[in-house]
């Protein structure tokens, strides 16, 4: 209830004042800041996924925008040898206006990366985007294999069967590449899992599926309990390290986050960036009223 309250106020509290909540969680506003923050954990044995904010957009003259910032990004990244990929969401390129624009544009940024020999992962969204994003994956993959990855969430009650609708894809040269989290939106209840323990079952058998039919897994997740229970998982499934890597966002749960490190697991950080991380931050907020205690506590606690 509180938290909701909070919620609600944030996002019309001064944006300086949103931005002392926000930057623990966001590199900054440039490339330049993007870059360096990469930099700075590629030097901690971190590896990173970069992701230029922005979701939405209403024209798509903003998609070329995007578009144009992403190629440079990835042109940076080989220049300056930054070990690391790139998280995009389709709806920045214009899913929701023009599917065949947002694709064109997309497969733009695949195709460079590819001849860059790096990756792209398309983040999901909301419950409308999913049918959306797994065909724009499926048709990507087909073009770039080892290139393009897709997020599925655990708090989908479709997951599983989207994961065995996906197997086709895979192969053993170029093993379907997932990351699994719980998933961010606020769904209704025949969409998603609502309890906090049942999102937790169905994460670990995602996993277990991905890991039983040799599909790569980036497990996401902040939750220390999923984080041993997928450990156990990789030791008594034998796992190779090759098959997964761990994932958190910036500026999150940073000693669980070493806790991985120090064990041994690769461990990749979201590292989001750009002008758009007012509405970010707000979006997410009123998404997910729990965030709100996050940044309260990330106001007080330096
Ligand atoms: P939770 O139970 O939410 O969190 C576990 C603990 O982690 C909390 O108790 C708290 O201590 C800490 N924690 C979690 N979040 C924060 C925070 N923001 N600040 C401070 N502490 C925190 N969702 C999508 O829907 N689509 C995506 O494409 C997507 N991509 C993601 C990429 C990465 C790398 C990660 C890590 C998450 C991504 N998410 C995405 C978000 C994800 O779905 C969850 O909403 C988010 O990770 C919180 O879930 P959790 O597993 O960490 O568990």
């Amino acid at each position: 209830m509180l938290n909701k309250l909070i919620a609600n106020i944030l996002p019309y509290m001064p944006k300086k004042l949103i931005w002392v909540f926000s930057k623990r969680y966001i590199a900054g506003e440039t490339i330049e800041e993007g870059l360096l923050a990469s930099k700075l954990l590629n030097a901690k044995g971190i590896e990173v996924t970069i992701d230029l904010l922005g979701e939405f957009i209403t024209t798509l003259n903003e998609a070329e925008d995007n578009k144009n910032q992403y190629m440079d990004i990835v042109s940076r990244f080989t220049e300056e040898s930054i070990q690391g990929n790139f998280s995009l969401k389709p709806t920045m390129f214009g899913l929701l206006i023009n599917k065949n624009v947002c694709y064109n544009y997309i497969r733009e940024i695949v195709e460079l990366a590819a001849q860059n020999n790096s990756f792209v992962r398309i983040d999901m969204e909301d419950s409308q985007c999913i049918d959306m994003e797994i065909e724009l994956f499926r048709k990507l993959r087909a073009e770039f294999p080892g290139n393009v990855g897709l997020v599925l969430q655990a708090y989908m009650r479709r997951t599983l069967s989207d994961l065995e609708a996906l197997n086709d894809l895979n192969t053993t040269e170029n093993p379907i590449n997932f990351r699994l989290c719980k998933g961010i939106y606020v769904e209704p209840e025949n969409v998603a899992f609502k309890k906090y323990d049942e999102v937790r079952e169905h994460f670990m058998a995602d996993l277990k599926y991905m890991f039983e039919n040799k599909m790569y897994a980036g497990i996401a997740t902040h939750d220390k309990y999923l984080v041993e229970e997928s450990m156990k998982l990789i030791r008594e499934m034998n796992i190779s390290k090759n098959m997964y890597e761990f994932q958190m966002l910036y500026g999150v749960t940073p000693e669980l986050r070493q806790m991985i490190v120090d064990n041994g697991h690769l461990m990749r950080v979201y590292v989001p960036y750009g002008k758009k991380w007012f509405n970010y931050s707000t979006r997410r907020l009123k998404e997910n009223p729990k965030m709100a205690q996050h940044i309260i506590k990330a106001l007080f606690i330096r």
